[in-house]
């Protein structure tokens, strides 16, 4: 009978993320539509990015920079030296210049690490970063059915940041919650929208599976086409699982590039992987050397944005929140600036969470698809604060605040000026409610008389006439304080 082997995960994740630049890598033409503007194809293209003989690239000053405080998040060694730009060279119709420029032999930044909670498995991993460098997005092919292929170049040229890990990650959960973290940061710091649906990020798995205390990594696969962490993460689990029985059968595994089927819920082989040489790597020409000066890199270290998990341990000790609302606010930088924004407003920070996290996140992720953030809700933090005061207060029940927060979302005025002038808000003055008791109590002077007699069971019915008196807004408690002081009171 065989033994059975136990065999040990091993993934290593490449990250690919468009930087978040306004002009391209190497020309000035814009990475996105203007406002208002329609988006079509092939409209953001000069000689430059279109390849054409004879031009020559600039290089992007804020890409750099974006590469370098991504380095320093993630405690990389950030070259000061001179970094070289190369030509990665292959045939491709999505390529127009016959090449891509890439780092290759000396990347921007190198030798980093990242601490990654993995709640899933109550253990935080430390994976260490190879590199993170600069190069440029290839055109965005669009395949038409069987006869033809149209190819949009609006794409080519943007700044586009690779980032490799060591082979560090030993379960698919813990890729995936590398794949989160590293995506957090990306946002934080502003290098990246980081949207794994728009392909504003992209992540390959690298895969293999070694017997348990082997010092040797097996074979590994590589995994594309993944356009969520929770792709990734099935993505991994189907490989381990294929490998396993692979390796269980004495089978060896082909080192080989798969894509992820999404409806299948498999992965399929593409190709066989490519050799670094079959690239032919080599300096480009048309760029200097580039030497980040030792005091740029401090600049930018000085002004790092808070991290993800400076953000977390804050509103965990100094604010409260409970470690699912952190975790909720710092997987949305946008969100968790909006939140900030409403606490600034005086708020306390509990009820700040629930409303964010709560009725207006789901507001937002109503428009998500259309592309709003928090950022560009017509509310401003400070209605929220307002309409959040307005219920903490009992001026207004929950259920009415969610009415007139649906209203202002989008609309983006005063939550109280809408409570004032529609009288929304719930009787809490004291003397206009001690005159909706008086009135109801002389408007009924038989069932008062009864009450005064001992029969009390009828208090029920008198609650009820003032609260129609006035239209259901008085406070609840306040009605009963009043009503007992002038049944029970001098007569
Ligand atoms: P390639 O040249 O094929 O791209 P690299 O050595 O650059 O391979 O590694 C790419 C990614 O794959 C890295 O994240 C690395 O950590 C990971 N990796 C390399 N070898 C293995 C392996 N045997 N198992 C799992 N991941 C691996
Ligand atoms: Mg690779
Ligand atoms: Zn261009």
């Amino acid at each position: 009978m065989a033994v059975l082997t136990r065999y040990e995960t091993v993934i290593g994740i490449e990250v690919h993320a468009q930087l978040r630049t306004s002009s391209k890598m190497f020309c000035s033409c814009p990475t996105g539509a203007a406002a208002g503007e329609p988006d079509e194809p092939n409209t953001r293209v000069c000689p430059v990015c279109l390849g054409l003989p004879g031009t020559l690239p600039v290089i992007n000053r804020r890409a750099v920079e974006l590469v370098i405080l991504t380095g320093l998040a993630l405690e990389c060694h950030v070259e000061t030296d001179a970094v070289r730009f190369e030509r990665k060279n292959y045939f491709y119709p999505d390529l127009p210049k016959g090449y891509q420029i890439s780092q290759y032999a000396l990347p921007l930044c190198s030798g980093g690490r990242l601490s990654v909670p993995v709640p899933s498995e109550g253990t935080e991993v430390l994976v260490d970063i190879t590199r993170a460098h600069l190069e440029e997005d290839t055109a965005r092919l669009q395949h038409g059915g069987r006869d033809h292929s149209l190819v949009d170049f609006n794409r080519a040229g943007v700044p586009l940041m690779e980032i490799v890990t060591e082979p560090d990650l030993r379960s698919p959960a813990q890729a995936r919650a590398y794949g989160e973290a590293l995506r957090d940061i990306l946002r934080h710091i502003g290098a990246s929208d980081g949207d794994m649906e728009t392909g504003s990020m992209r992540i390959e798995g690298n895969v293999s599976l070694r017997p348990m205390g082997a010092a040797d990594l097996g074979t590994k696969v590589e995994v594309k086409n993944l356009n969520s962490f929770r792709s990734l993460e099935r993505a991994m689990e189907f490989e381990v699982a294929r490998h396993a029985e692979a390796l269980g059968r004495g089978e060896q595994l082909t080192q080989e590039t798969r894509g992820w089927d999404e409806g299948k819920g498999r992965t399929v082989s593409q190709r066989s992987k490519e050799e670094a040489n079959d690239y032919r790597y080599f300096p480009e020409p048309d760029l200097p050397p580039l030497r980040p000066a030792a005091e740029w890199v401090a600049r930018l270290r000085a002004g790092m944005p808070e991290l993800p998990v400076a953000r977390r341990t804050r509103y965990r000790q100094s604010l409260g929140l409970s470690a699912y609302d952190a975790a909720v606010l710092t997987a949305d930088v946008e969100l968790a600036e909006y939140f900030d924004a409403v606490v600034a407003e005086g708020v306390a920070p509990k009820p700040a969470a629930n409303w964010v996290t709560g009725e207006f996140s789901r507001l937002l992720n109503a428009r998500a698809a259309d592309g709003l953030r928090a950022s560009g809700v017509a509310l401003r933090p400070a209605g929220l604060a307002e309409l959040i005061a307005e219920v903490e207060s009992g001026a207004v029940s929950t259920t009415t605040a969610k009415t007139v927060l649906a209203r202002t979302f989008h609309a983006g005025e005063s939550p109280r000026a809408i409570i004032e002038a529609e009288e929304l808000g719930g009787l809490s003055d004291t003397r206009a409610i001690g005159e909706a008791v008086s009135e109801v109590l002389a408007n009924h002077p038989a069932q008062v008389a009864e009450y005064r007699s001992g029969k009390t069971q009828i208090y029920g019915f008198l609650v009820g006439q003032v609260m129609r008196h006035t239209a259901g807004r008085a406070d609840g408690r306040l009605v009963d304080e009043e009503l007992r002081r002038q049944l029970d009171g001098e007569q």
